[in-house]
């Protein structure tokens, strides 16, 4: 019998990643992905807590996989399965409770416990994160349908921001082993993939755990520079004081190394930092984009904001506001502060107004609109290289391709282009995501 699996998942990349393999092994093991509104036997959900938002989001897609479910097997696992194991007991219906710690073992179990009795209670399997050591590697190589497919390298953060909840759900750092890295990119190289994206939940971290000496993320890249064979390398968000001069310089000399940075910032508020427990100042920051516009003026710089942490005055908000409006920043991912139960910010005095936070919210997008829009400006009638995604636009139906830079490209061409590095022209901007481009 074909067994049918649905994979549901909510927050980071590694997350999809991690999401993504299991559905690749069952896949090679024979089973196959429901289509919308087809039951299921197994229905995995891969929940987030690093809001109250993102988990009010992971109970309701438990409690939606149930009703359209009635007789699968519900596995629910994630950070919300590590914090919130108590809340998700009182969930009926739920059949396995599984931790972080063993999430990569979920499709082995799933195949030996697949047509056996349910169990009536949930099976709690939520070993304590913090003791994890050893960075666990997925049981397939290669996953997911992106043509720009997500490689985990890094697992866990020691860093305790004050109002962050991630350290509690995912451990220490861990990192995979560097030629385990290159041999993974390889395979997906060898398997015609042109990008991969490197991603982790401190990459900055990655390699300060292997007991033989300390290997940087700097040795990494330099690394994949110097013996992979895949054409381009993203990188997914990294901590302004992790994001070093040689990672810069080493991007700026690559062919290979996309010219894309995505770091969080946080606040622009001195004060504010210091109470986040964030180890870098708003001048320090600047100083790190200027060097990084100075030395690639083409670089994309996404920047993530959190607005409304306790105690923040308008003033601290403007600091914030006018730090970003200064700099060479190319986007913003804006934030409003969520109360995260078990962090030291939440037992914080003088938490702000949510009209406040919707407000300063809202002042930060525009910016970042601005700031994305004058960023696209700079390329418009220049030729780029993008890669040419599998997926045509949904809207348009035409190709959709990204340069290294982080601009998403829409075109008029044939499939044949699909999966492939073409140089093009940039004609105009579409919205506030997207540009045309033509073939030339
Ligand atoms: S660096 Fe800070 S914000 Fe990022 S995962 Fe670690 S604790 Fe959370």
């Amino acid at each position: 019998m074909k067994y049918k699996y649905k994979i549901t998942t909510l927050g980071c990349k590694v997350n999809q990643f991690e999401s993504e393999a299991i559905g690749r092994f069952l896949e090679e093991s024979g089973w196959g992905s429901s289509v919308p509104d087809e039951e299921s036997d197994v229905v995995v959900i891969n929940t987030c807590t690093v809001t109250q938002k993102a988990s009010m989001q992971s109970r309701q897609a438990i409690r939606q996989a149930i009703r359209s479910n009635p007789n699968a097997r519900i596995v629910v696992t994630g950070c919300y399965a590590q914090n919130g194991t108590e809340e998700l007991k009182q969930i009926k219906g739920i059949h396995d409770i599984i931790g972080s710690a063993l999430k990569h073992r979920i499709p082995q179990a799933l195949l030996s416990t697949i047509g056996s009795q349910k169990p009536e209670s949930p099976i709690v399997i939520v070993p304590d994160i913090g003791r994890e050591e050893i960075f666990k590697q997925t049981i397939v190589d290669i996953s997911g349908d992106r043509t720009r497919p997500f490689l985990k390298i890094q697992d866990g953060c020691d860093a305790f921001c004050t109002y962050c909840i991630v350290p509690y759900t995912r451990g220490r750092s861990r990192s995979m082993p560097a030629e385990d890295v290159l041999r993974k990119i390889e395979l997906f190289s060898s398997a015609g993939y042109k990008e991969v994206v490197l991603t982790g939940i401190h990459l900055g971290c990655y390699g300060r755990d292997f007991p033989t000496g300390k290997n940087s993320l700097f040795k990494l890249l330099k690394m994949i520079e110097d013996r992979s064979s895949i054409d381009r390398v993203r990188f997914s968000s990294i901590e302004p004081h992790e994001l070093t001069t040689d990672i810069v310089e080493l991007v700026a000399s690559s062919a290979k190394l996309c010219n894309h940075f995505h770091i969080p910032l946080q606040s622009g508020d001195d004060t504010i930092l210091k109470k986040m427990k964030r180890p870098y100042t708003g001048e320090q920051f600047g100083k790190l984009i200027s060097f990084i516009h100075q030395s690639i003026p083409d670089a994309a710089i996404g920047v993530d904001v959190l607005i409304g942490f306790p105690g923040e005055t308008r003033n601290e908000f403007q600091n914030t506001y006018q730090l970003i409006q200064e700099l060479p920043v190319s986007y913003l991912h804006v934030f409003p502060y969520s109360s995260r139960k078990g962090t030291p910010a939440a037992r914080y005095p003088n938490p702000v107004p949510q009209a406040a936070i919707k407000e300063r919210c809202r002042d930060m997008r525009e910016l970042g609109i601005r700031k994305k829009n004058l960023f696209f400006q700079n390329f418009i009638g220049r030729n780029m290289v993008i890669l040419v995604e599998e997926a045509r636009d949904k809207k348009t139906n035409l190709l959709k391709g990204i340069t290294a830079n982080y601009i998403t490209v829409l075109l008029d061409g044939p499939d044949s282009l699909k999966n492939s590095l073409i140089s093009i022209q940039l004609i105009e901007q579409i919205d506030s995501t997207t540009v045309l481009g033509i073939l030339h």
